[in-house]
């Protein structure tokens, strides 16, 4: 009891942890307003057939413009929002978005791309997600194989079993499936058994360390990927040695400022429209 009280106290005086918690709490109150005041939009990257360079996918990236701090990073931003629920709403609203975007890029040749956005673990405890983006999906005439969901492992690891009954009841809907960052998480392979995956995205920090370190562990992810009948995108490629690598492995798609950043709806259009290729 001591100890604790005494560590509460170390806590609360500390004064760069508690302008730490006081900058959480103000960021969390600027987001429960970015919502409703239009401060937030989305990106969209790229994913490509690394042998042609033919879009196969598009991850929509949340952005925050915050009025005075300006432009606030999902690294930041997205922990609060997990933090005080607030999640669910905009998780939503990026699944509405993304959808919407997705349905009128329709005309412009993206013909057997699907589109991608990120779960977070507090999403997979909404028992309406499913409702939701039947409704989505539905209000676009989407069909629902068009929209990946990008999960962590760590969704996987905290309330293993409903998660993966809300996911697989997603699954059976038609929707796909990828774990996002795969390979730096916490959990057992496992899962991968009991989830109906499609897509394992391996993760960027191995990519770094490629020529190198990172060219070993990316080969054993491919060849367990493919025996188990998995796509695998291989994220935050971004030089031509590493594309090079890829292609050689056999790893079927690539994502990364090699090919190009995130961009705004209009750029990215621009940048992969049916005119641009044309
Ligand atoms: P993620 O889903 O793994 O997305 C990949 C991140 O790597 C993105 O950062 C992207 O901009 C960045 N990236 C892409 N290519 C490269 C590259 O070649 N080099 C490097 N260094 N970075 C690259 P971003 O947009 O800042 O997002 C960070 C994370 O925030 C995402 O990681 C995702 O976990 C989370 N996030 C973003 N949008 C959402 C969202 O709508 N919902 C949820 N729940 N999380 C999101
Ligand atoms: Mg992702
Ligand atoms: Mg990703
Ligand atoms: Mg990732």
């Amino acid at each position: 009891e001591a100890k604790r009280h005494g560590r509460n106290r170390v806590a609360f005086f500390d004064p760069q942890l508690r302008e730490a918690m006081a900058e959480r709490l103000r960021l969390q109150t600027d987001l429960r307003r970015a919502l409703e005041h239009d401060e937030l939009s989305l990106h969209y990257q790229a994913q490509v057939d690394t042998c042609t360079g033919a879009l196969t996918g598009i991850e929509a990236l949340l952005r925050w413009e915050h009025p005075t701090l300006g432009a606030i990073s999902p690294a930041t931003f997205v922990p609060v929002a997990e933090e005080s629920g607030l999640i669910v709403p905009i998780g939503r609203w990026v699944i509405g978005e993304a959808c919407r975007q997705f349905a009128a890029w329709r005309q412009e040749g993206f013909d057997g791309v699907c589109i991608a956005v990120n779960l977070s673990v507090r999403q997979t405890r909404d028992e309406q997600l499913p409702a939701f983006i039947d409704a989505v999906l539905d209000t676009h005439a989407m069909p629902p194989g068009c929209l990946e969901l990008e999960i962590t492992e760590s969704v996987l690891m905290e309330q293993t079993d409903l998660a993966i009954a809300l996911l697989t009841r997603l699954r059976a809907r038609g929707l796909r499936l990828a774990i996002d960052d795969f390979g730096t998480g916490y959990s057992s392979m496992a899962y991968l058994q009991r989830l109906p995956i499609d897509t394992l995205k391996i993760d960027m920090a191995f990519v770094r360390e490629i020529p190198g370190d990172g060219e070993a562990i990316t080969t054993a992810i491919l060849a367990m990927a493919h025996q188990l009948g998995l796509g695998v995108v291989a994220e935050g490629v971004e030089t031509q040695a590493q594309h090079d690598f890829l292609r050689e492995a056999g790893c079927e798609q690539i994502q990364g400022y090699r090919i190009a950043r995130p961009l705004p709806p209009e750029a990215f259009l621009l940048r992969w429209g049916a005119r641009a290729q044309a």
